[in-house]
């Protein structure tokens, strides 16, 4: 039998099983869903702790766990990662992020805000993520480092007979850990054929909502919505015509380039922040590791999260 079952293989659940199997413990993961229909498969999906207006020295170590790894991967050469140099756009002023700590050339630009309404902007450069591909490499690297993944709902956490079970199950958990603080922030995005661009471009105070241009290797991401407690997983035509809107006037280059389709995922939101503890499990000198509720930021909190899951199972 394993040492550990990890509930979820998006990205939360598959970068603790790595973790943990690194550690040289034996790992089975349990998905209700195959990992390419899960939430972690529809992300933008770049680094940045979207959501965390306010962090503490916590989110920090995870942000920068995530940034740290993720920017190993890109010298290692893992599937789907790159750096990319982004440009938020500010419309107030507004001081460095708490985040700026984790990225080694983080800027900020004044501009004359004449005639966009844009008076600043922050520069950085931070890793972006193909999901599908780093999905797949992730499953790789649970499979030939000996752990197991099984396609199979589990209703109670209480059924898993391991010694530790790790809780990794996003929106999930507001059954299985019975938490009513979990909920869907729903997100709709558009993907379109990349004319070429390089940079993203993100401008979150736009007076019409949300928007983001996020090119990647084949094509450009569109964003997007942020809608709390919103559970609809179908896109929606006319949301779909104001995201192309603001993003064609965002980045003009995008005028005719070609919608090669829209999506839409329900990040795992959870009020009060991330739930990442260990608890006792439900039979003596049994645990329950929790992780879930990251929201519009669990690519970017990822590896940051997995390394704390492992401390904490390590010291038990
Ligand atoms: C449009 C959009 C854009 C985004 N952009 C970004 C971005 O740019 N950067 C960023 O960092 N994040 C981004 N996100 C957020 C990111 O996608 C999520 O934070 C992250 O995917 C959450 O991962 P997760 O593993 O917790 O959840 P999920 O990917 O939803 O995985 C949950 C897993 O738990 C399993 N599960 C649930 N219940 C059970 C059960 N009862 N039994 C067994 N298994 C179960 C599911 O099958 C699944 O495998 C974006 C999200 C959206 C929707």
């Amino acid at each position: 039998m394993s040492d550990v079952t990890v509930v979820g293989a998006g990205v939360i659940g598959l970068s603790c099983a790595v973790r943990l199997l690194e550690a040289g413990l034996e790992v089975t993961v349990r998905c209700a869903d195959a990992p390419e229909d899960t939430v972690s498969a529809v992300a933008a999906a770049v680094w940045y702790p979207s959501g965390f207006p306010a962090g503490d020295a916590r989110s920090l170590d995870w942000a920068r766990g995530g940034f740290d790894q993720l920017a190993q991967d890109v010298i290692h050469g893992a599937p789907g990662v790159t750096m990319r140099r982004t440009r938020m756009l500010l419309r107030r002023p507004a001081p460095s992020p708490w985040w700026s700590a984790a990225v080694p050339d983080f800027r900020l630009v004044e501009h004359d805000g004449a005639q966009s309404g844009v008076t600043q902007e922050w520069q950085f450069t931070v890793p972006t993520v193909e999901m599908r591909p780093y999905l797949r490499w992730l499953i790789q690297r649970v499979s030939s480092s000996g752990g197991v993944l099984e396609r199979r709902p589990v209703r109670t956490l209480d059924e898993l007979a391991t010694r530790v079970v790790v809780n990794a199950s996003g929106l999930g958990a507001r059954t299985l850990a019975d938490d009513d603080a979990v909920h869907a922030i729903r997100g709709q995005i558009v993907l379109v054929s990349n004319p070429g661009i390089e940079t993203s471009v993100r401008d979150e105070n736009h007076p019409a909502g949300h928007a983001y241009v996020h090119p990647r290797s084949t094509d450009v991401v569109l964003g997007g919505t942020v809608e709390p407690h919103q559970y609809g997983t179908t896109p929606d035509p006319e949301v779909t015509a104001a995201i192309l809107e603001r993003c064609r006037a965002l980045v003009p280059e995008l005028a005719h380039a070609r919608v090669l389709g829209q999506a839409v995922g329900l990040r795992p939101g959870r009020t009060g922040g991330i739930r990442l503890e260990v608890g006792p499990g439900p039979r003596s000198g049994t645990h329950v590791v929790h992780t879930y509720g990251h929201g519009g930021a669990g690519v970017t909190l990822a590896w940051g999260c997995a390394d704390e899951v492992a401390r904490i199972i390590q010291s038990l």
